[in-house]
């Protein structure tokens, strides 16, 4: 005989008593590997199972128990049968004790007759409820009973029910969990200190895990789930102060001169007043470019807020100290337009500027970066092609970027790391017209300063919008038809390029459909992200001459496009889109110089889904609009968060656990300050599982 195997937190979850080969399979579905993962794997309710009594107070009770309550009973069979009912089969058991008589029934397990013979003692553990005048237990859990045996009645506990397999029921989890947690327990050691521990009134570690797979009563599931999700925040929390005072402490960036002087020469590029929110915010980021610690700066505001020009601000100022400042784009649209848009603002000036794309030929990209590198360029848009390891700058001093949504943490951090050596890094800003709400500028972008526009440059008429079922499609035609007879201009925006997804309404055939139908008169042309760039241009430039009355487009279009004369626009398939995303889509004719109409056809939507689309036809607050999409979809789906690469929680739940959220901001601002690098035996082990959890989202290597 060999010596049993010491049980770690490693051990392979096939090597667990009673978990066969086939059913390790199934835990490994569940994400269940070893030892660890299954104490992690938490129950999600639990059943409250009373203590065990006799078949006649079962009886007196029955009535008065609710849904989640289960009981144990113990009796002699003394019948059993297996009868047809209607196609399946079913197993009708009788058992008796002392005191009385109680009915079992099983379906489609015949062959549970043969095992529970007459004489045979039997534990039943389940529901009780009455069919017609009788109670009796449906599909009880059953176990047999040693009728030599003295038997031990079984004590109230609460049963956890854990994520099941299709193959692998709760109960056996429970059973592989019972199998380990003792000796699982005994390793787990706390990361969180004791005086912590204490302060917070919080559970051991172990206790903690203890609770949750078995508690002894209600509240220590809950007693649980806060030291965990307490735990995971504060976790997250101290990842980001470090990291945050490891910018603040070890980075340097260039200090930007800004003078009264630099001041005039700046705003006299810009053909409009700035707005008092614009000054403002001016304000904040010339102050943090003032420094040489990096800025890290969100900027929010609503679309048509008029971000780009307090970018511009930014990036001149580099100019103005002799160094270089680059802006990327999501999309080649926009960043050819930020290249045109800013390009007219500076022309004839000495500012030299340049937009590099990933179109771009190999020789004119050749020649862009010889002359970045040869601080021969001063401004640089571009898309993500700017992160490529060959864009070299001289100097960068101040990174933007815009549409945050749109790029991950990675992203951002390879921008960063285009300073001029190891320490030196630009300052950055990003831009993002879909606030952030304060849940997660608390977590995944808690390193960031935030600073808002309010308000809309003058000039600026609400679009009116309305939803209309696709029933209504021809009307709205009729209109969108009289309309450009009048010299406007729309945009038809569909979900989809092509025919084949899902028979939504496409580019091509839409455009078709038009041109044969309400706009047989107009002319009208595609866009779309399949299209080259000179195509592109060539239809931009001929929409913004109007010798195109519409154009029949997908959301290339969302981001930053700007021609004035343009304002209607129908949205196809509305109900397929997000909130914000609709409300960055109308954003495009807000800029209109006549008033503007936002049509939305929905075609059958859910009731849910009219609601979304009335709330976003009866407000024009972008900041709004982004609080009910939070609600609406939760916060993962939102800002990048998925693509940032940090892991999801186990335990929290945001919004719900706000309050422990802020506390453990709290709790982590104090114990960087007490403990900057979490050094010394105290936090070993918290900065280990810190850095295992976060370092590598969070670039934190060479941090803690
Ligand atoms: P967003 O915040 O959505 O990026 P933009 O920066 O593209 O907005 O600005 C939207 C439009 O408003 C642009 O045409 C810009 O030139 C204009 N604009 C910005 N600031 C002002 C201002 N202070 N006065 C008038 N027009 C402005
Ligand atoms: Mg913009």
């Amino acid at each position: 005989m060999t010596a049993p195997t010491e049980l770690t937190l490693t051990t392979n979850i096939a090597a667990v008593a009673g978990v066969n080969l086939r059913q390790a399979e199934s835990f490994r579905r569940l994400g269940i590997r070893c030892v660890a993962d299954l104490i992690l794997h938490l129950p999600v309710r639990y059943e409250h199972e009373l203590a065990e009594t006799s078949i006649a107070q079962v009886q007196e009770q029955a009535d008065a128990l609710g849904d989640e309550v289960t009981l144990s009973v113990c009796g002699e069979v003394v019948m059993v049968r297996s009868v047809p009912a209607r196609g399946r089969r079913r197993v009708e058991l009788t058992i008796q004790d002392d005191t009385a008589a109680l009915r079992a029934t099983w379906f489609n397990m015949p062959w549970l007759a043969e095992k529970l013979r007459p004489g045979l003692v039997v534990r039943l553990i389940g529901r009780i409820g009455r069919h017609r005048d009788l109670l009796q237990m449906v599909n009880p859990r059953w176990e047999l009973v040693d009728a030599a045996e003295p038997k031990t009645p079984r004590a109230e506990r609460y049963r956890p029910i854990y994520p099941a397999g299709d193959d692998l029921p709760s109960w056996q989890i429970e059973r592989a969990v019972g199998e380990v947690l003792p000796a699982a327990l005994a390793q787990l050691d706390d990361h969180l200190h004791e005086a912590y521990r204490a302060s917070r009134a919080l559970p051991a570690l172990a206790d903690a895990y203890r609770m949750m797979h078995r508690p002894d009563d209600p509240d220590e599931p809950k007693r649980a789930r806060r030291r965990l999700a307490l735990d995971e925040l504060l976790l997250l929390q101290l990842a980001v102060m470090l990291k945050r005072r490891h910018r603040r402490r070890s980075l340097r960036a260039p200090a930007l001169k800004h003078s009264a002087a630099i001041d005039r020469h700046i705003v006299a590029r810009f053909p409009f007043e700035l707005t008092e929110s614009q000054r403002g915010v001016i304000e904040e980021i010339a102050a943090d470019l003032g420094t040489e610690t990096p800025m890290n700066r969100l900027l929010q505001g609503d679309v048509g807020a008029g971000k780009t020009v307090v970018a511009l601000y930014g990036m001149l100022m580099a100019v103005a100290s002799g160094h270089q400042a680059a802006l990327m784009a999501p999309t080649e649209l926009l960043a050819e337009q930020h290249g045109a848009s800013i390009g007219g603002m500076l022309r004839g000036g000495r500012v030299s500027i340049d937009v590099l794309t990933g179109s771009l030929s190999v020789a004119q990209r050749r020649d862009v970066l010889r002359r970045l590198e040869a601080g021969e360029i001063d401004l640089l848009i571009g898309t993500h092609a700017l992160l490529t390891e060959h864009v070299r700058f001289k100097s960068l001093a101040l990174a933007v970027v815009d549409e945050q949504h749109r790029f991950g943490v990675h992203q951002r951090a390879t921008i960063r790391s285009k300073g001029r050596d190891d320490r030196t890094v630009p300052h950055t800003l990003v831009m993002t017209a879909t606030p952030i709400p304060r849940t997660l500028s608390l977590t995944v972008f808690g390193d960031l300063d935030v600073s808002t526009i309010r308000g809309m440059p003058p000039g600026r008429r609400p679009v009116t919008t309305r939803v209309r079922d696709f029933t209504a499609a021809d009307k709205v035609y009729a209109h969108v038809a009289d309309r450009l007879a009048k010299g406007e201009q729309a945009y038809i925006v569909v979900p989809v390029i092509d025919e084949s997804d899902l028979g939504l309404t496409a580019v091509h055939s839409h455009l078709e459909a038009l041109s044969k139908g309400h706009l047989r008169k107009h002319r009208l042309a595609a866009l779309h992200g399949r299209l080259s760039r000179d195509e592109r241009d060539e239809i931009m430039g001929r929409f913004r001459d109007g010798t195109i009355d519409a154009l029949v487009t997908t959301t290339v279009i969302e981001v930053g496009v700007d021609v004035p004369n343009a304002s209607i626009m129908v949205i196809e398939h509305a109900q397929r889109f997000g909130l914000a995303q609709l409300h960055q889509l109308r954003g495009r004719i807000a800029r209109a110089t006549r008033k503007s109409l936002c049509v939305l056809l929905a075609d059958s939507p859910t009731p849910e889904a009219e609601a979304r689309l009335d709330a976003i036809a009866s407000t024009t607050d972008g900041f709004l609009i982004a609080e009910k999409d939070l609600e609406i979809r939760g916060p993962g789906e939102l800002f990048g968060a998925k693509q940032s690469g940090i892991p999801p929680f186990r335990v929290t739940e945001l919004p719900r656990d706000m309050e422990l959220l802020q506390l453990a901001r709290r709790d982590a601002i104090a114990w960087v300050r007490e403990n900057p690098t979490l050094s010394g035996d105290r936090d070993a082990l918290l900065r280990q599982r810190l850095l295992k959890a976060y370092g590598k989202a969070l670039g934190l290597g060479d941090v803690a």
